[in-house]
């Protein structure tokens, strides 16, 4: 069996994060945590908070929050964490806490993304995924992109999920049964893993085992993440929205989480019940590891447009009363790599895309098989290399852009652009008639390259920018017919 892995950067900057603060400041971290989570779903809290400095403390004080919201400054917090440096200056110390702990979490996550490219990784399979995670960032905006890590693998340990939530993203069938820890399954589950141990290293902890599935669903799920943390060197992060349905399986969960190196983990907030409830279940220190992603109905977050909520929006694009939804198509889904389905014993290439018509899931499926076997699985992935990942633009297929950029010819040049971002290419007439031809898209990169060197164009000028193109995930794989 291959070595266990060290620990990631990621996973060990984690752990990092507890080990550098003292006892009482991770309670203080705890409590500010706890407090902004009910401020943030609550609406009639919210109102109360920020009426008047009384009303706050009161407030706060009546539903037990062991802090003063007057000493966070919630307005100066909030310009502060979106980079306004004259109010990161007059921060209080409370507030000053509370934002250098959430700037670890932004730096934990951007670590993760790039644990992804362990140098174990074949080049071609981390060229590719530079090449998704630069796509993402042009068809989802950098503000949306920066959140997603692009994990290298997810494990399904289940078939469809029990959840049934009407904003699914992915929009997760109904649950057909789990993959239960028997002998033989086990057996399966820890060489699947010494696969992706051998292929990807450090990279395979980036990995996580639910995607289309509810973890609580799969009554073993516990057993299986301790061979993952056993096999790669850490504990997967988990995403459950069921962290009351068995509350020992919760406590299980809470307390792998504990045995570092581990990801945090997260539960889903259906409604305002259940926040209400998880907070008087679990006290702030044991749910300091767990991000609460509140998708309850008064809750400051949007929800994403992608899978289920497309159906929820009306023919002028406006959402319907009261979802909440963002009016731009995005995605939630963020591996850049292997989705494998256990019970079925089905993977698939995949990586995140603006939720559109041809894609409502938001991701794209680059390539799709079954395997019997841990070999089998193994040589599906080296398949996958070999065919989806040319280190260069394959110049006998057709050269497109991504059917969700708007193309513009400028000056010298052309511009691609969706909702959230534009990319601007220039440098001469030679790029505006080289882009002209892309956003067409009915030649070849041979036919485009021939045509701009019969036109007098530089041989290598011209095959370096349709390489930059193809670097920055901007010549589609899978262009639609011309
Ligand atoms: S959002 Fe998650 S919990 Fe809800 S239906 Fe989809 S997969 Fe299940």
């Amino acid at each position: 069996m291959t070595d266990r892995p060290k620990a990631g950067s990621c996973v060990q900057y984690y752990q990092d994060m507890y080990s550098k603060r003292s006892a009482e400041e991770l309670v203080t971290i705890a409590r500010i945590k706890r407090f902004s989570e009910r401020v943030a779903a609550d609406p009639a809290f919210r109102t109360e908070i920020t009426a008047s400095p009384e009303r706050a403390r009161s407030a706060a004080e009546e539903q037990g929050f062991k802090i003063d919201p007057t000493e966070l400054r919630l307005k100066d917090l909030k310009m502060a964490s979106l980079g306004n440096p004259a109010a990161r200056r007059s921060l209080t110390p409370l507030a000053t806490l509370w934002l250098d702990w959430i700037e670890d979490l932004f730096r934990f996550r951007d670590l993760m993304r790039e644990d992804g490219y362990a140098t174990e990784v074949d080049p071609r399979f981390n060229a590719w995924r530079r090449r998704q995670v630069e796509r993402t960032r042009t068809e989802l905006g950098q503000a949306n992109a920066q959140a997603i890590v692009h994990p290298v693998v997810c494990y399904e340990l289940s078939k469809g999920c029990s959840m049934g939530c009407w904003f699914c993203g992915v929009s997760a069938e109904k649950f057909q049964g789990y993959f239960p820890y028997s002998p033989e399954n086990a057996a399966l589950w820890r060489d699947v893993l010494v696969v992706m141990v051998g292929k990807f290293g450090t990279a395979a902890q980036t990995g996580f085992c639910y995607w289309a599935t509810e973890p609580a669903d799969n009554p073993d799920y516990l057993e299986f993440v301790r061979d993952f943390q056993r096999i790669t060197g850490a504990v997967p992060q988990t995403t459950s929205a069921a962290p009351l349905r068995d509350l020992a399986w919760t406590r299980g969960l809470m307390d792998l989480q504990k045995s570092l190196p581990a990801a945090p983990s997260r539960f889903s907030i259906l409604n305002l019940e259940t926040l209400l409830k998880l907070h008087e279940t679990f006290t702030p220190e044991e749910l300091l590891g767990f991000e609460l992603v509140l998708h309850n109905k008064g809750s400051v977050f949007t929800k994403n447009l992608a899978g289920r909520t497309l159906r929820l929006v009306d023919d002028e694009g406006e959402s319907k009363a009261n979802l909440n939804i963002n009016p731009h198509a995005t995605s939630i889904a963020c591996v850049s790599g292997f989705l494998i389905n256990m019970m079925d014993r089905s993977v698939k290439l995949i990586s995140p895309c603006r939720s559109s018509e041809r894609r409502p899931l938001g991701y794209r499926v680059h390539l799709e098989g079954c395997f019997s076997d841990a070999a089998d699985l193994d040589a599906f992935i080296s398949r996958a290399v070999e065919s989806c990942m040319p280190s260069s633009f394959p110049l006998d297929t057709r050269a497109a852009f991504p059917e969700v950029f708007s193309y513009r010819h400028v000056e010298g040049g052309f511009a691609i652009s969706t909702a959230y971002d534009q990319r601007t290419l220039t440098g001469g007439p030679f790029i505006s008639r080289m882009g002209d031809m892309i956003a067409e898209g009915s030649r070849t990169g041979y036919q485009i390259l021939e045509t701009l060197i019969e036109d007098g164009v530089d041989f290598v000028a011209a095959t370096a920018t349709f390489q930059e193109l193809y670097d920055k995930g901007l010549l589609d794989d899978e262009p639609l017919p011309a």
